[in-house]
């Protein structure tokens, strides 16, 4: 079969991370955090295995935070131009949270799901997305 390998990349190119394989899980969400991390409408994000991560190069730093549930979560973003290319979370344990939009893929599957759909704003639509779930993140 095919393994896929895709480069997440961060605005000014020196944060790179080579997944391969496919995602566990694609998702979008609309609560706050994400909203905030994002500085848009909703996260669009991809659960990898830590193992599926090849190879890291470029400078990261992380800001981390207790969410609504009381474990950890953190934003590891370009230590220049601070694109949050991933994220960890004690839930999350042996696997990171990709951003999508690092990847450049306009192939990459949909999300299989919104989260906090109850926070999107009003005007967003996203056709066939099933709404569930109020995770933290
Ligand atoms: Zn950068
Ligand atoms: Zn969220």
């Amino acid at each position: 079969m095919h393994s896929s390998i895709r480069t997440a990349t961060c605005s000014c190119r020196k944060v790179k991370l080579v997944c391969t394989g496919e995602p566990r899980r694609v998702y979008a969400c609309s609560c706050i955090e994400c909203q905030r991390c994002t500085g848009t409408a909703f996260s669009y994000r991809a659960i990898y295995p830590q193992a599926a991560v090849s190879s890291q190069t470029g400078e990261t730093k992380s800001w981390r935070r207790i969410g609504p549930s009381g474990g950890w979560l953190e934003q590891h973003f370009c230590a220049d131009c601070g694109s949050v290319v991933f994220m960890t979370a004690e839930a999350l344990k042996d696997a990171i949270s990709l951003s999508v939009g690092c990847l450049e893929d306009p192939g990459f599957p949909p999300p299989q799901m919104l989260h906090w759909p109850e926070r999107r704003p009003q005007w967003l639509c996203l056709d066939g997305i099933p709404e569930a779930g109020r995770p933290s993140c």
